[in-house]
């Protein structure tokens, strides 16, 4: 069972008739043979179908049209067995608009040095065969990722798996809907952004929605999905007594589970795979929807606080590559730091909105308490720590002329303090290289307070993603310096520049 059952990577090798028949047979048989071990894999997340050989410009372009067209193709893998003169490509290349990945191996591993001939030589050429087509993609400044090495290596696996888990989002997000209820929070510039550039960049689109919209299709609620719901909030989650039926705020819990339904219902009737709130705009809503913002995060929808569309989108995307993977994904914010010396960490959470499938074996309890800001009753919410291990922060801006994904590779630890008076959802991490450095980074790179948190997405898949979209990635990891740091971000930005002034995007 592939994570993705919904698509799959089309597999071909590039090649020509100069070898003759019987080479050409080994070609098809051998790529046949590859796109048939890969699929396999149970660590590849989508089914690898064998596509063929292309032989000729009229192949290559019809194949190109083929891949762009079909629903299920999610990408492509190219590989140059033997030589395939660069120029057959063009106009395929051209045309193209699925991900490309170009696989560099060979199907033997090592030169069979007694037998080796000059038909073996001719047969398994793809050291040069695959240079010829980096080039032609170098020059046609087509981004697609390489991945170098025997095909039946752990390390290339784990480079196609990444990509494919890119292509995957990217392929949920083109054509994609995001729900916004309210507007931006007043005055905040990062959460803020050009929708036409995003829809440009990223395929999906934002729909606007007043708040009463909402709370028409809330008041419709039927109390027996609330009654459905109560009952699975009582098999999943460790429940405050008073929430629950003949408890003294049963009726408040059942409110919370109103605003999930009709949140719920308005999402899956218009098809929309992430949304936002404001809590500035809340009329007629009687709690700040944080529980349901919790719970339908759990359900895979991305979500962004306080009108926030491009972390709402980058959550949703998050969600999708690291489908299938232990660890889960949230919408975050950087909330304050521990600055100890000896030990600097940042406690991440928000209001209320963290997503508990990060939660790990940890034990999640529902709970309700008053809320300092937002002017409502008290809410409910899912009350967690996140348990310790790898994870990333991503952050997506709107830079005027592209979009910027800045990436902080950070180490989650174990909160052993008790946090008596602080009952929400929290994280704590220590970044990487070092809080001072990448809190610095962050801060030059323009990076928003909000970000996606994942446990299961990893820079490679983050890296990967940009690269489909066309989008700036900036990496604060183990090895960044502000000073290389400061120069990457300016060049970053003489580069895009340019790229807009010879037509880009
Ligand atoms: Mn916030």
């Amino acid at each position: 069972m592939k994570a993705y059952e919904n698509m799959s990577i089309w597999m071909v090798a590039g090649s020509q008739h100069l070898y003759g028949d019987e080479t050409l047979k080994l070609v098809r048989s051998h790529t046949e043979e590859i796109a048939g071990y890969l699929s396999s894999l149970d660590n590849i997340p989508a089914e690898i179908q064998y596509k063929g050989i292309l032989t000729t410009p009229q192949e290559i372009t019809d194949f190109c049209i083929r891949a762009s067209a079909d629903d299920h193709c999610a990408g492509v893998i190219l590989w140059m067995h033997t030589f395939s003169p660069s120029k057959m490509w063009i106009n395929g290349l051209k045309v193209i608009t699925k991900p490309i990945l170009h696989l560099h191996t060979q199907y033997n591993r090592d030169i069979p040095w007694g037998e080796i001939d000059m038909d073996f030589m001719n047969l398994n050429q793809s050291a040069h065969g695959d240079r010829e087509h980096g080039y032609i993609n170098t020059r046609m400044k087509i981004e697609r990722k390489v991945v170098t090495g025997y095909w039946k290596d752990d390390k290339v696996h784990k480079g196609i798996s990444s990509w494919i888990r890119a292509a995957a989002a990217l392929k949920d997000i083109r054509g994609a809907k995001v729900a916004r209820f309210g507007d931006n929070m007043r005055d905040v510039a990062v959460t803020e952004g050009d929708k036409v550039a995003a829809q440009i960049a990223f395929g999906f689109d934002v729909y606007g929605y007043g708040v009463g919209d909402l709370v028409a299709r809330i008041k419709e609620v039927k109390e027996e999905q609330i009654d459905s719901l109560i009952k699975e909030y009582k098999e999943v989650y460790e429940i405050d007594k008073a929430l629950l039926p003949g408890g003294s705020r049963h009726e408040e819990l059942r409110e919370a589970a109103r605003l999930e339904a009709g949140i719920e219902n308005f999402l899956v009737d218009g098809n929309f795979v992430a949304f936002t709130t404001t809590f500035e705009d809340l009329e007629g809503l009687r709690q700040l929807p944080g529980f349901a913002c919790q719970r339908l995060m759990e359900k895979g929808y991305g979500f962004g606080a306080e009108g926030d569309w491009k972390t709402a989108l980058l959550v949703r995307a998050m969600k999708v590559m690291g489908k299938g993977l232990s660890g889960g994904t949230s919408f975050m914010e950087d909330y304050t730091y521990h600055l100890d010396p000896a030990n600097p960490m940042v406690l991440g959470a928000h209001m209320l909105e963290v997503c508990p499938t990060i939660s790990g074996n940890e034990k999640v309890r529902l709970e309700i308490h008053p809320l300092g800001i937002g002017g409502k009753e008290d809410p409910v919410r899912l009350v967690f720590n996140v348990p310790e291990g790898d994870s990333v922060n991503a952050s997506l801006i709107d830079m005027g002329n592209r979009f910027r994904l800045l990436v902080n590779e950070v180490y989650t630890v174990d909160i052993t303090e008790k946090l008596p008076r602080l009952p929400v959802a929290r994280v704590l991490w220590k970044p990487k290289p070092n809080l001072e450095t990448a809190s610095h980074a962050w801060i030059l790179g323009g990076g928003a307070h909000h970000t996606g948190y994942s446990k299961q997405v990893t820079t490679e898949m983050l890296i990967d993603f940009c690269e489909m979209c066309c989008i700036e990635m900036v990496l604060i990891d183990d090895k960044t310096d502000i000073s290389s740091f400061k120069k990457e971000v300016k060049w970053n930005d003489l580069y895009y520049t340019l790229k807009a002034f010879s037509g880009g995007v």
